[in-house]
């Protein structure tokens, strides 16, 4: 079985987006995390090769890196080069940064979020990461003022071997309903394959039975990693729970745990049955 590890190795970012849920700002030699008014104090960053030490008793593992921005943290080319045997890695990045050093093996996804910073360097590195052979997705927020920028990028991207997935973008108080010429059109582009229209939630997870009809293996074999070693049971707990430890200490559960919090993260669906 190989754990997951949700992983944000850095939380800065270089941009400002005004949708962005998560900031973050210096404080003593770590930072200060400020998400849905609620603050968490963070430690300094653990360096690369101390985390494949710290990580080796889960092998194999699989990281998800996310941020922040993971571009930002130093020596991430050679930490996911020296990830062990079988274990896998995957990146969610604004890829404005340098990807040059970056190789495909064992890397099982790039998603780029666009964010119409900066198209130059955008497009630069996905040229190189489509020559490096991988396998990228890059994301589109769709606004009601932005359908021109999502045309054009789609375009573009459409030169490449990379796919789409267009998010309309979903906040509250905000309805799509007086928009729905522009999310048809939008939607018509979904081919199930190179372009994905996100449209939200899948009914499949929306529509969960309550009480749950099974535990949820967060903190089994799924994990969310913070910077400085600490480690939260899903994303949920960052919010509304406690972490479980620091990644030194983590003993995950033997099997999958009941959960009274109800959210709609689909991972008690997953509860794998068989060793893999
Ligand atoms: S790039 Fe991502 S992490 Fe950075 S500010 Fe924008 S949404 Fe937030
Ligand atoms: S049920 Fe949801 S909130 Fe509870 S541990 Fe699982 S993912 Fe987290």
């Amino acid at each position: 079985m190989k754990t997951t590890f949700i992983f944000i190795p850095s939380w800065t970012c270089q941009l400002r987006c005004s949708y962005c849920d998560y900031a973050t700002k210096k404080r003593g030699d770590g930072r200060e995390l400020t998400a849905f008014g609620k603050k968490i104090k963070i430690g300094p960053e653990i360096q690369w090769p101390v985390w494949l030490y710290l990580l080796n008793r889960f092998r194999p593992y699989h990281v998800d890196l996310t941020g922040g921005e993971p571009l930002r943290y130093d020596g991430l080319e050679d930490f996911m080069a020296h990830l062990p045997v079988w274990s896998t890695w995957g990146i969610t990045s604004n890829t404005l940064g340098n990807v040059e050093g970056f190789k495909a093996v064992n890397n099982d996804g790039w998603t780029a979020s666009y964010h119409y910073h900066s198209d130059k360097k955008f497009f630069e590195n996905l040229r190189i990461l489509d020559k490096g052979g991988f396998n990228v997705r890059v994301t589109l927020v769709l606004t009601p003022e932005n359908t021109d920028k999502v045309s054009m990028a789609i375009e573009k991207i459409n030169k490449l071997r990379a796919g789409v997935n267009i998010h309309p973008i979903l906040k509250q108080g905000f309805d799509w309903g007086k928009h729905s010429q522009i999310w048809d059109e939008f939607k018509a582009m979904d081919d199930g394959k190179r372009i994905l229209f996100i449209s939200d939630i899948p009914t499949v997870f929306a529509d969960l039975e309550w009480p749950r009809p099974q535990a949820c293996h967060a903190g089994m074999d799924y994990f969310i990693l913070f910077p400085d070693g600490i480690v939260y049971r899903c994303y949920t707990m960052i919010l509304r729970g406690k972490p479980l430890g620091h990644i030194k200490e983590v003993v995950p559960y033997k099997e999958p745990q009941p959960c009274k919090i109800r959210c709609q993260f689909p991972c008690d669906l997953q509860v794998p049955k068989e060793p893999m």
